[in-house]
Parts: structure tokens; sequence; C-alpha cells
């Protein structure tokens, strides 16, 4: 059975693996009509935040060789979408690509026996904040991608300490609501601590702390 398709250039695929399962499978896997082979290409629009290219079927690089070349586009919700397997790239890592733009062709490297592309979403960039892409697979950008973040913007904030930062862009810098924001940011067991308050004023820092 074939699907509509966003990420391959034909527009249409099968799925050869879901996602989960009993290998807790974090993607789909994912071949060309009739099990073709087929060009990978982007989602939706967004910035190229990764992009390894250079190796073979069963080699990739360190902890993540497993993808073999893979490139991860952030969108503008916030959410990644991750293609991996690919026979190789040309993307840079900071170039801007729209949506359709080509990623490359699917392949077998890293840790895939047949030619497919693996496809991952996740919420935020994080590696464990994969979902299900099986809705989003032909699912138009912005409507259908899950949008359930916003940051706190990178700038105007001054000072040292995240008190200061989050008082310049007029955010309620109390402890109660630094502990709110702590617990959102994914730091544990807040209680203020210097380091615990460096971390959050670096993601402030970098636009990237979450405000909901
Ligand atoms: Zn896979």
């Amino acid at each position: 059975m074939s699907y509509q398709t966003r990420v391959l250039q034909s527009g249409e695929c099968e799925v050869t693996q879901w996602f989960g399962g009993k290998s807790n499978h974090r993607g789909l896997d994912i071949v060309g009509k009739g099990h073709t082979i087929d060009n990978v290409v982007a989602h939706s629009k967004g910035n190229v935040i990764k992009a390894v290219t250079g190796y073979s079927k069963g080699s990739g690089e360190g902890a993540w060789w497993r993808y073999g070349n893979h490139v991860i586009i952030e969108h503008d919700n916030a959410s990644c979408t991750l293609y991996a397997h690919l026979q190789s790239t040309d993307l840079k890592v900071g170039q801007q690509i729209d949506k359709a733009h080509l990623i490359g062709r699917m392949g077998t490297s890293g840790n895939a026996n047949g030619i497919h592309l693996h496809f991952e979403l996740w919420k935020i960039n994080n590696y464990n904040s994969n979902i299900d892409p099986a809705p989003y697979l032909n699912a138009p950008y912005g409507v259908d991608l899950p949008s359930i973040i916003n940051y706190y913007p990178k700038t105007p904030y001054i000072g040292i300490s995240i008190a200061d930062g989050l008082k310049a862009i007029g955010v309620d810098s109390s402890y109660l609501n630094r502990l709110k924001i702590a617990n959102i940011n994914g730091i544990n067991g807040y209680n203020g601590t210097a380091n615990q308050n460096i971390q959050m004023l670096e993601l402030l820092k970098q636009g990237k702390l979450i405000k909901q």
C-alpha cells in the first residue's frame, strides 16, 4: 500500500517499518512506491542543523553511526525532522532550505540492510522528543506539525543572571516562576543553584528557553 508523502521527490512511498513496536523504532522506514529508490526532500522549510556525509553501509559518525549519512532540519515551529541512511548529501549546516528542497538520494549508510529512508520527527531539537511521524508524512507545514513550544526571545536582556535576564524581557523573575520555567526546560529539582541558573541563562541567550 502506498501513501502520499512530502519527504520523497515522487510524492509517494511505502512504509516498511512503522514507529514504535518491539524494536521501539524511532521513526518510519520508507521506500518509494513499488519499493523503488527515490530522492529524499525536505518535509518543510527550515534551517539545516546537522549534515553528515561520506559514510557507506555499516559505517557512520561516532555515537550516531547507525544513522549513517544524515540531515536534521529545524523548522520555524521548533520541530525537527531527521533523514537517515542517505547515499550522500550536499547540504551544509546553517543552510536555509524550502519545503521539497533536495536532501539526497536514499541509501544504506549506517545501520541499514536495504536501501530506504529512516525518517524521524522531533517536537523540539532534542533526541528524546521524537514522536510518530506517520500523521505528518503528508501534512501541510504549520497546520498539522506539532507546534506546542514557544521560546523566550534572545534579546533584549541585561545582566549576568537569569533573574536579570527575565526581568529585562518583562517576565516574572520570582523564585516560583523560575521553578516553573526550570521544570518546563528539563532542569530537574530546581533550587536556585548557580549552575541551574547558568543553564537557564544560556538557553535564554540562545533563544531556546521554553515558555510553555
Ligand atoms: Zn528506521
